[in-house]
Formats: structure tokens, C-alpha cells, sequence
């Protein structure tokens, strides 16, 4: 299974480098911008690579634990954003395995000892020798290291102060996850 239109958008360039999320003072910052309560739960979403594939934070304001989901792209970026931020990241979060969204996955986990995790099926499909061949044939981008951490519908992942449930929702890939 290749890379999807719907998770490569093509958008016309706009100085998203210069983005600089502000994620704990309350100004607008982003394009998008989703504060459910600033009391319980910062989300972010930072379009990042040539893709703007959207990479999300979620993260406790009290603790200033974070996860990121889908780090799919600029790694300097990413780590300047979380060094500002002071945002502890707790854990790397893949939507699913297409290697368009995971491709910060390896220098993050190692410069903040932050644990990959992937629904296991999606750790199973990606390690497949076809599926390996097929991404870097399609788009020229290796698919993902197994990940660090399988997780699987109904799992909570602490973040601080909050809870993250896994939702499996299988389609786009068979691993994929809300
Ligand atoms: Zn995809």
C-alpha cells in the first residue's frame, strides 16, 4: 500500500517555516488552532515538509508533558518548538506507517528517549518486505522502524493529566489510528 492523496496535500507554499506555535500563552499562533480547554488539554497542529503533512502535540498544561502525533518531517524544527515550548515529550505517537508521516520518528525518540508507538497491525503490515519495497519504490522514503511500543483499541496513554485513548480505525492502512 502506497502513499494516499488524502494524507499528501499539496498546498501552495506559505511562510509555515516562520510558524512559531505559542502553545501555553493563548494568542493565535497557527493557521489552525484548537483549544478545547486551556486548563486541561494544548493541541497544536503544525504542518511540517514538503507534504505539510500535519504533525499534532498534545499536551498537559500543568505538567507540560507532551505526545506527538505524526512527526512527519523537520526534526530541527520540531525540537526548537519543544525546547521553546519546555514541552516533555512523553511519547511519539504514528497515526499509522506511511512514510510520509513518520519521518522525524527516529531522531526525536532519540534525542528525547520518548518511546514510537503503532498499532501492532501496522507494526506487522510495514515490516513486510513488500510493504518496505513498495515505499521506497512509490515516494522514495523508507518505511518505518518497528515501533517502539504496539498499542491496540482501548489503550490509555498518559500524558501528564491526560488520557489518550487508542481508537483503532482500520482503512487507510491496516493499523491506522485516531
Ligand atoms: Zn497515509
Amino acid at each position: 500500500m502506497g502513499p494516499h492523496a488524502d494524507c499528501r496535500k499539496p498546498v501552495a507554499k506559505k511562510d509555515i517555516r516562520h510558524h512559531r506555535p505559542h502553545f501555553f500563552e493563548g494568542e493565535q499562533s497557527g493557521r489552525v488552532r484548537m483549544k478545547r480547554s486551556e486548563k486541561d488539554i494544548v493541541v497544536e497542529q503544525v504542518p511540517v515538509g514538503e507534504f505539510e503533512v500535519f504533525t499534532y502535540f498534545a499536551a498537559c498544561p500543568q505538567t507540560r508533558e507532551t505526545v506527538i502525533i505524526d512527526p512527519a518531517g523537520e526534526p530541527d524544527r520540531l525540537v526548537t518548538m519543544i525546547r521553546e515550548q519546555g514541552l516533555k515529550v512523553k511519547y511519539i505517537l504514528n497515526t499509522h506507517g506511511h512514510a510520509d508521516h513518520v519521518l522525524a520518528n527516529r531522531p526525536l525518540r532519540e534525542i528525547f528517549d520518548a518511546p514510537t508507538c503503532m498499532h501492532q497491525d501496522d507494526i506487522t503490515f510495514f515490516s513486510r518486505d513488500d510493504v518496505r519495497a513498495a515505499s521506497l519504490k512509490e515516494i522514495g522514503l523508507p518505511a518505518p522502524d518497528p515501533a517502539d511500543r504496539s498499542i491496540k483499541d482501548g489503550d490509555m496513554l498518559e500524558v501528564g493529566t491526560l488520557k489518550i485513548r487508542v481508537i483503532h480505525t482500520p482503512g487507510h492502512t491496516p493499523g491506522s489510528v485516531c
